[in-house]
């Protein structure tokens, strides 16, 4: 099969290698569409050369079964799939709770396992979500940000009628917007590029706030009839300030949804936190919501349209460019990328 391998920094290859086995409880999966997600990216742009061994990243991905490993039951040879791509250790507390984003020996389908850049990758048979018809690879790629979306939702609940607040237009805060809409909440979201604003709009109702230049906590202030956000979700991550700009967002009484991926420590107000009463909830990837998984809300959502894939996924690259792929999904102001994926 042909596998991209990732040996540090931005030295990508596409290479030949054996087709992978699958083991007991595990399915042979060819890979029809995976996304590149913000933190492949991480990776990649801090430009460091490698140690250890290549690794494939991919853990956006849906594909067809191609093989059974042994006591698989329940999935046939050529079915559509998309693939969950947590596996946690199944024996430890949060584990058993189904918290099991939370278990300390947690692996990824894409991060300590080969994941989805390659034609052929291998995954647990209990990972794997049978698609409907109407749903494509493409959209299913996006299942995982879904996911997140839903998770976000599960830790910091929007009610009907609540003002939301969302900082951020890539897939994630793009999809929190959505799901904030599906629960009938009245959506404003931050960013500084026009076109993801304008999806925002498209897909979620969202009131667009361009944070260059604009004076952002005036316009939220505006939008709310001077109250503030009930709910603020801050989905920018990195070395951005914004959850900084979160606090300053909400209403007294708000709720904040910490779900960015933040590289350096971060400086709050504190003070507005606690005159305000505000309530901070990090959020970090997903599970369960009460006895369903995550995975399968989202699952759920895209086949009732209340996630629209389709607007999201700006780009489509051969697993040949992945290269060129990782670029336009690097640069998403010049290249006016949002989901970029890779269709093996
Ligand atoms: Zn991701
Ligand atoms: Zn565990």
């Amino acid at each position: 099969m042909r596998i991209a391998r990732f040996y540090g920094g931005k030295d990508i290859r596409v290479e030949t290698a054996p087709d992978p086995e699958p083991g007991p409880q595990e399915v042979l999966v060819q890979v029809r569409a995976a996304g590149i997600c913000g933190s492949d990216l991480h990776g990649y742009r801090r430009g460091a050369a490698g140690s250890g061994p290549p690794r494939t990243p991919g853990h956006e991905l849906a594909g067809e079964v191609r093989a059974l490993g042994e006591d698989v039951s329940g999935l046939d040879i050529g079915q559509r799939v998309a693939v969950e791509p947590l596996v946690g250790c199944g024996s430890c507390r949060y584990c058993r709770s189904g918290d099991y984003h939370l278990c300390p020996d947690l692996e990824h389908i894409g991060g300590a396992r080969p994941g989805g850049f390659a034609e052929l990758t291998v995954a647990p048979a209990d990972r794997l979500y049978p698609l409907p018809d109407g749903i494509s690879f493409d959209e299913a790629s996006l299942l995982d940000v879904f996911a997140v979306a839903v998770h976000a939702l599960t830790c910091v609940p929007v009610q009907p009628g609540e003002r939301v607040a969302v900082i951020g237009t890539g897939a994630i805060g793009l999809s929190i917007a959505q799901a904030a809409a599906a629960s009938g909440g009245d959506v404003a979201v931050l960013g500084r590029r026009e076109h993801p604003l304008q999806v925002a709009a498209e897909t979620a109702n969202a009131y667009g706030i361009g944070v260059t230049g604009d004076d952002a906590v005036g316009a939220v202030l505006d939008w709310s009839d001077g109250m503030g956000a009930d709910v603020v979700f801050e989905a920018v991550g990195g070395s951005a300030d914004t959850l900084a700009l979160a606090l300053q967002l909400a209403a007294p009484h708000g709720r904040i949804g910490a779900v960015g991926s933040f590289q350096e420590p971060q400086t709050l107000d504190v003070r507005l936190g606690y005159r305000r009463e505000l309530t901070l909830q990090w959020v970090w990837s997903y599970a369960h919501r009460g006895s369903r998984p995550e995975f399968a809300v989202a699952l759920d959502m895209l086949a009732r349209g209340q996630f629209q894939a389709a607007p999201l996924i700006t780009h489509r690259f051969s697993l040949e460019q992945i290269a060129e792929a990782f670029q336009v999904a690097d640069d998403k102001a010049a290249a006016q990328s949002i989901k970029v994926l890779v269709i093996p």
